[in-house]
């Protein structure tokens, strides 16, 4: 009697398992084309289209990563710095890893370097078909010469498990382009390719020298990111006319505030490091000058600090911004998308 209930508990059970194996397999097959498919939409769309992938400063939050950008334009694939969480997002958005054109760097603070380890190998694993072009200021290569050595292990192990044919070694680390910017008050046009331009120009995030900021154009449109800075007077210049602006900006009393609790809380070190780290930034409202100044469309401000969440914090944060620029202000939030279509 137990015979006969294993042999017919097993006979309903086979055609259950191998329809569930197969319903697995096509729903494999359906993510797989969709990822295909989105990411081939991406590199062959007209716009040029702005990933923001984090919209944070350096301290961890549940919803802020560090500020970092994907720019993809005419199939080039451009990511501007990547600090920790960053090739996480990447990956979340399903961006076109693989097909990856150039890492800019806009300076070498940790939350805009960190996982530069991270996004060598993952575009390398998906497909890279050369090493990972690394441009950034004058520092870079120390940056890059560590990353190489410290990832150096691993991208030993990876090949020999896959061989030669699937990941070469050839194409595994990163190559540094050092910018070199002789007048601080002129961008440098420093890449053009299926007319995606770019220009680097010289911001001030003393005592960190130097640090940049990037200008892109692409079909008629201008995108602007400004990375850490204080407001200069060349910044204005450098955002003109851009129809997108991405500028950083640190609500000073709202740090200063936070500086005050540690001091009360015995925790001087964190209090010190707050108070600090006013200095080296831009305000809100210094940001929507700069807009205004340079006559932008739309303003992005990004390396939200602190990392706002509650809607009357964010009030808090954006409060003045109207008064003085009367285009569009979006406060950034990680995930978001920016498209522009050919003028
Ligand atoms: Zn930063
Ligand atoms: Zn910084």
């Amino acid at each position: 009697m137990k015979k006969i209930t294993q042999a017919l508990l097993f006979l309903l059970i086979v055609p259950f398992l191998t329809s569930c194996d197969s319903m697995v397999e096509s729903q494999i097959k359906k993510n797989m084309k969709k990822r295909q498919e989105q990411q081939a939409a991406l590199l062959s769309s007209e716009k040029i289209q702005v990933f923001l992938l984090g919209s944070g400063g350096p301290m961890p939050n549940e919803t802020r990563d560090t500020t970092a950008f994907a720019v993809i334009a005419g199939g080039e694939f451009i990511m501007v710095d990547v600090g920790p969480g960053i090739v996480k997002n990447m990956n979340l958005l399903n961006l076109p890893a693989g097909k990856i054109s150039a890492l800019f760097l806009t300076h070498f603070h940790s939350d805009h370097i960190s996982d530069m380890g991270e996004l060598d190998f993952m575009t390398w694993a998906q497909g890279r078909d050369k090493k990972l072009d690394v441009y950034g200021p004058k520092g870079v290569k120390q940056v890059v010469d560590g990353y190489n050595m410290a990832y150096g292990l691993d991208a030993g192990y990876r090949t020999a498990h896959h061989t030669e044919e699937w990941m070469p070694s050839k194409n595994s680390g990163m190559v540094t382009h050092t910018l070199n910017i002789t007048d601080p008050a002129e961008a440098v046009l420093f890449f053009d390719r299926n007319g995606l331009k770019a220009w680097v120009f010289i911001v001030d995030h003393s005592p960190i020298d130097p640090a940049v900021g990037y200008r892109f154009e692409y079909r008629g449109n201008v995108v602007v990111i400004s990375g850490d800075t204080v407001k200069t007077p060349t910044l204005s210049k450098f955002a003109r006319n851009a129809d997108l602006f991405f500028c950083e900006a640190l609500h000073k009393e709202m740090v200063m505030t936070i500086s005050r609790v540690a001091k009360e809380m015995n925790n001087p070190l964190l209090s010190r490091q707050m108070r600090d780290v006013t200095d080296y930034h831009m305000t809100p409202v210094e940001a929507a000058e700069v807009a205004r100044e340079a006559g932008v469309k739309k303003l992005v401000l990004v390396h939200v600090v602190p990392p706002i969440e509650s809607y009357f914090a964010k009030r808090m944060y954006l409060a003045g911004t109207n008064d003085v620029f009367d285009g569009e202000i979006i406060l950034g939030e990680d995930m978001s998308t920016f498209e522009l279509d050919p003028k």
